[in-house]
């Protein structure tokens, strides 16, 4: 079988060829690859600034964003059979009896660092046509969502990040009444996205689905289909190119929430300067390292005690997020169906993956697909 995978000592990407998987224990299932998204991180990974290939082995198949069906289910599984359609989480436990955070199931908390990532971190992704994995890590897709559940993995940085946000607003009076619908809960409040990739318009879409006036700011100029799809969830979209950080602090008023998806260092500790009284500020970019700037943090620390701010990181993600992404995926197709129908902007063959992710990204996410279309079918969204 078919799979993409990244050799960091001969600086290589390429299609390899290997056995089928097999079950090897009686809790696994085996998946047949339908869709997987490419991603920045992908692209670190084949640009070889990230990443590491299992111990032993000189390649890492990527992958990570994935959508697959169950092929086979070993004799102690419970909760799949054969046919049904699911999406793996990304992160494994660490092996450490005291990680209180890998031993009760929530490993995007582990404390040790040293839990592995499928197709990022010590194990082996899903760009493959076919994978073994273990039946805890699944989580269940409902058929209707076949055309975008691909898009579960990335949406869940910003589930995460919103169950966090909602946990500290409803400890924070008078903000929130815990009784609150979950679409009602941003209502009053602004967001503003930083980013306008995949990670930032997914942000601003979970955001103004759960209520808030969004805003996203990013380098990009009109026209722009990204630009247009902010438009259309009704969410107002401000240039860096024409308008400054004070100036939209002035256009919004207080902030309340920031949603950073860029992973600029200096982007973020400008757009921290205008956080609002109570306000969040949630951090999901990875910068690279040598990215310093100049700061005032006597100013910063000021301004976050006095206006009882916070400062959040997240990583994605556990089940929670993953149930929560796949309901939201259906709520943006309910309310903003052509929208939803521009998200993904192809899919393509294996061959074509190391040319997709080391290239520039084409729409808002391109999928790479083992189900090989019938004849005479749109390689477009389905
Ligand atoms: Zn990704
Ligand atoms: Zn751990």
């Amino acid at each position: 079988m078919k799979a993409v995978a990244v050799f960091p000592g001969s600086q290589q990407v390429k299609i390899i060829e290997q056995d089928v998987p097999r079950l090897t224990q009686p809790d696994q299932v085996a998946l047949r690859l339908l869709d997987v998204g490419i991603c920045g991180t992908d692209k670190e990974i084949c640009s070889f600034e990230y990443g590491t290939p299992p111990s032993g082995d000189d390649h890492l198949v990527i992958g990570h964003e994935s959508l697959a069906e169950i092929v086979q289910v070993g004799s102690a599984v419970e909760r799949f059979e054969v046919g049904d359609l699911v999406v793996p989480s990304v992160r494994r436990p660490c092996p450490h009896p005291g990680c209180l955070a890998c031993r009760s199931g929530h490993q995007d908390y582990c404390y040790t660092g040293e839990f592995t990532e499928r197709g990022i971190k010590e194990a082996h992704g899903y760009m493959a046509e076919y994978v073994v994995d273990h039946e805890r890590y699944m989580n269940v897709v409902p058929p209707d969502l076949r055309g975008i559940a691909v898009l579960a993995e990335p949406l869940t940085i910003a589930e995460k990040a919103l169950e966090q946000i909602f946990w500290m607003m409803q400890n924070r009076p008078p903000w929130l009444d815990p009784q609150t619908p979950s679409h009602e809960r941003g209502r009053g409040l602004s967001a503003l996205v930083l980013g306008i990739g995949p990670v930032g318009l997914l942000g601003a879409m979970t955001l103004a689905t759960a209520g808030f006036t969004t805003y996203v700011y990013s380098r990009e100029l009109p026209p722009s289909p990204r630009i247009d799809l902010v438009n259309a969830i009704g969410a107002t979209y401000v240039s860096s190119q024409t308008a400054t950080f004070p100036d939209l602090a002035a256009q919004i008023g207080n902030i309340d929430l920031v949603y950073e998806a860029v992973g600029r260092s200096h982007f973020a500790l400008q757009a921290l300067r205008v956080l609002g009284t109570n306000g969040i500020f949630v951090l999901t970019g990875v910068p690279v390292l040598q990215d310093f700037v100049q700061s005032d943090p006597a100013h910063l620390m000021r301004t976050m005690v006095l206006k009882n701010q916070m400062l959040l990181g997240t990583v994605n993600a556990g089940p929670e997020a993953f149930a929560a992404a796949l309901r939201d995926l259906a709520a943006f197709r309910r309310r903003w169906p052509a929208v939803v129908r521009t998200l993904i902007a192809g899919r393509y063959p294996p061959e074509q993956a190391p040319a997709l992710i080391l290239g520039r990204p084409a729409g808002i996410k391109s999928v790479i697909t083992f189900d090989a279309p019938v004849a005479g079918q749109s390689s477009g969204p389905r």
